[in-house]
């Protein structure tokens, strides 16, 4: 049995750990950075441990820091959270050459979904349905520009090795593709030292919906339904609910056992997001991540299910708490993120909180790791809390998001607050009619961003 385990990771995903383990009884041993040494998961921690300065490359992506860290505290198990080392092979590998238990799939499934042409290979080969494109990597322009015209304008060039909406890029005609190819690649290169890239059909106005799945390790998986993340800039997402208001419960169980079978079928263990454009009925896969998301809440609220300590349980070689028949949808959940950023541009904004308060009440989560006088660090991402809603219908979820907005307070710094404010007064907000550009329109007309 797990005992203690060492949260590689810092924020309110620290924290969302952190309460985990303590519920089920198991202590935490928080690492932080120099710059961290004031931060709420260091407070709320049983043991921590300073692993360095703050550049994460020194501290939370240093591998052997955080070996160390296990090893002088006897941490047994180690979870990644999100971002960070929580998708690196190399990193679980050394985990487990140290004996020591990581909380999340096997670095063998974190290879190969990690890298997107082998990740489509293998999930096509599973019966799961692609984007239409290259089979495979494309290593030249000459090529690039043959596919360009099998496939059809437009087309996205991507990084095999890309992520957080890096290394891709959009050609619309032939014209572009030179240099859509070729930034591609040298993105790919200078972001992920991989310059190997591959081309998928542009979808023009396709919804982004990913399925959460989860398994055992031992060829059992579920889904837990879909989760909409169609609003986004820049390609990262900035609101998420579930489920998806366009998608209905055919559609819904339909993808959901393909995917629960695709991953029974790899023996996958621990949670994962199988995501997904959808267009027209049809779900086209694009990527999966092999680790908890983000937007977890709002699967956790309308499933009554907490996936962390699912999460800790199949890392302990014990069965998932839920069979498919028991995961029956309740309600609605919003989430959305609250950056310290400054519109119209989204600058990062770091700064001191004079001020803070959460909403509270009935149907409401904040998960923060902000205080009254906490000083937010230049060196991190700008991602300062995730408020969650769960109403019994979108209706209600929507109303109480405006009604927790209402309570938030953030002093200090500036946020994205008044983004989620104005997109609450609009009517294909409300009605839930939007695709992935709908946020990117919506910005340049309203803010002048573009
Ligand atoms: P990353 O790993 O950088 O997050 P993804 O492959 O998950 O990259 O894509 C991120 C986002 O980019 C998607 O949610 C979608 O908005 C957009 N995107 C990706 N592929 C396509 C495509 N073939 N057509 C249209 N948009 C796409």
């Amino acid at each position: 049995m797990i005992e203690k385990i060492l949260v590689a990771n810092r924020g309110e995903i620290a924290l969302r750990v952190i309460r985990a383990a303590r519920e089920m009884g198991i202590k935490s041993v928080a690492v932080h950075s120099t710059a961290d040494a004031d931060a709420m998961h260091v407070r709320m921690a049983d043991e921590t441990v300073c692993i360095g300065p703050a550049p994460s490359p020194q501290s939370y992506l240093s591998i052997p820091a955080i070996i160390a860290a296990c090893e002088v505290t006897g941490a047994q198990a180690i979870h990644p959270g999100y971002g960070f080392l929580s998708e690196n092979a190399n990193f679980v590998q050394v985990v487990e050459d140290h004996d020591l238990i990581f909380i999340g799939p096997t670095a063998e499934h974190i290879r190969v979904m990690g890298d997107k042409i082998t990740a489509k290979e293998t999930m096509r080969n599973l019966g799961v349905p692609c984007v239409p494109g290259s089979e495979g990597g494309v290593a030249d322009l000459e090529t690039a520009k043959r596919l360009g015209q099998e496939i059809g304008y437009p087309v996205i060039i991507k990084a095999t090795a890309g992520g957080g909406g890096k290394g891709m890029k959009v050609a619309n005609s032939p014209a572009e593709m030179e240099r859509a190819f070729m930034t591609a690649r040298a993105e790919g290169k200078s972001n992920f030292g991989n310059d190997a890239v591959y081309i998928e059909k542009y979808l023009q106005k396709p919804r982004h919906i990913e399925i959460q799945v989860f398994g055992d390790g031992k060829g059992n998986a579920v889904h837990l339904a879909e989760r909409d993340c169609s609003l986004q800039r820049r390609h990262q997402k900035v609101f998420e609910e579930a489920p998806g208001p366009a998608i209905n419960e055919e559609e819904r169980n339909r993808i959901g056992k393909v995917c629960a079978d695709a991953v029974a079928a790899i023996n996958y263990i621990g949670a994962g997001t199988i995501e997904f454009l959808y267009e027209d009925g049809e779900f086209y896969f694009i990527e999966m991540n092999t680790r908890l998301q983000v937007e977890h809440p709002v699967t956790e609220a309308i499933f009554g299910v907490d996936l962390v300590r699912e999460q800790i349980r199949v890392a302990e070689g014990l069965p998932m708490s839920f069979t498919q028949d028991d995961l029956q949808i309740n309600g609605h959940a919003i989430e959305v993120r609250i950056n310290a950023e400054k519109l119209p541009n989204f600058a990062p904004c770091p700064g001191r909180i004079t001020q803070y308060h959460a909403p509270g009440g009935l149907g409401v989560r904040m998960d923060s790791a902000l205080y009254d006088g906490y000083s937010i660090p230049p060196y991190y991402d700008s991602l300062i809390g995730k408020l969650i809603v769960h109403g019994r219908d979108r209706r209600e979820a929507l109303a109480r998001l405006d009604r927790a907005l209402g309570e938030l307070i953030v002093d200090g710094v500036d946020t994205t607050v008044p983004l989620f404010n104005a997109l609450l007064q609009e009517p294909d907000i409300l009605a839930g009619d939007y695709d992935i550009h709908w946020l990117e329109r919506w910005l340049e007309s309203n803010l002048g961003e573009g």
